[in-house]
């Protein structure tokens, strides 16, 4: 059997992906598999597609890429942050920050003719994540699948997309959360630069966006606790974006079911919690909103 087939559903014409080989991924938190595959000294166990520092097989990479062991698409490639097991954006030193989104860029470079390259990660067992070292996945997906993710607002929208424009902004990027967030404090990072492929992101906006991001897990981590359960993609599009989506919340069967979403969170307060801890993140502050409502399904 494939590992994985695309199927349409002739109704609603909504894709799902059939990949039942999946079920068998491994699961250190289950005990299933007992050693990191992606420590250091586990090199020649896996195909490396590409990496940064080292030889091959040796163990002195910065950075490296494997084929994912089950694929959903036909290219799927799971990229590690670092030799580290335990540090992640918000830990990392930001050059290594930076070599990771470039690693993003090259990738997508090398794929973006095949297909739509989606680049996605998942932290903790709450946003989907089986294995705990940091890492991102890169999957190219067909183009004539419909991926259903918006679209960056229009430059003449995004008055109404950053709510009045209350929005945070660095040297090269706009920090909003949208009027219509789908989930508490979903944040999204838009270059100033707009129009482009995230192939064609440029190192000073890779410095500055390698600083935006671990900062703004940072300051989530400060909202809801350290290693809270969250995904980012980036869109796989022109006029390219990162959105955080924090997985505090578990969605109820109105959701699930309509695919319409019920944000308890005023995204206006997100973007001023945003913007009061962005320059000084390790100021300790009270967690100023209710944390409970978010378990709640609708
Ligand atoms: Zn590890």
């Amino acid at each position: 059997m494939a590992d994985f087939e695309f199927l349409q559903n002739p109704i609603s014409k909504k894709w799902i992906i059939f990949s039942p080989r999946r079920a068998q991924r491994p699961d250190i938190a289950n005990g299933i598999e007992p050693v990191c595959p992606f420590c250091p000294g586990k090199e020649a166990n896996e195909r490396e597609v590409y990496r940064i520092g080292g030889e091959k097989n040796d163990n002195n990479w910065k950075i490296r890429i494997i084929p994912n062991k089950f694929p959903f698409a036909p290219i799927h490639e799971v990229i590690i942050h670092s030799p580290d097991h335990d540090k992640n954006f918000a830990e990392l030193p930001l050059p290594q920050v930076e070599l990771i989104l470039k690693t993003y860029r090259d990738r997508f470079k090398t794929h973006e003719k095949k297909g739509q390259v989606y680049i996605f990660h998942n932290r903790q067992k709450g946003g989907g994540e089986s294995l705990p070292h940091p890492h991102t996945q890169l999957a190219v997906v067909p183009s004539h699948i419909s991926l259903d993710l918006p679209r960056l607002a229009a430059p003449q929208e995004m008055a109404v997309a950053t709510n009045g424009q209350i929005f945070k902004e660095t040297s090269h990027f706009v920090i909003f959360c949208p009027h219509t967030s789908q989930w508490p404090d979903e944040t999204w990072i838009a270059p100033k630069e707009r129009g482009r492929a995230f192939g064609e992101i440029k190192d000073r906006e890779i410095s500055d966006l390698a600083f935006t991001l671990s900062r703004l897990i940072q300051i989530l981590d400060l909202r809801h606790g350290n290693e809270f359960p969250f995904n980012f993609y980036i869109y796989p599009g022109g006029d390219w974006y990162l959105r955080i989506i924090p997985r505090v919340k578990v969605l109820g069967g109105f959701e699930v079911g309509t695919g319409i979403f019920v944000n308890t969170q005023d995204p206006k307060e997100t973007i001023m919690f945003i913007k009061e801890h962005f320059e000084n993140p390790n100021e300790e502050k009270i967690k100023s909103f209710h944390q409970a409502s978010y378990h709640r399904g609708i």
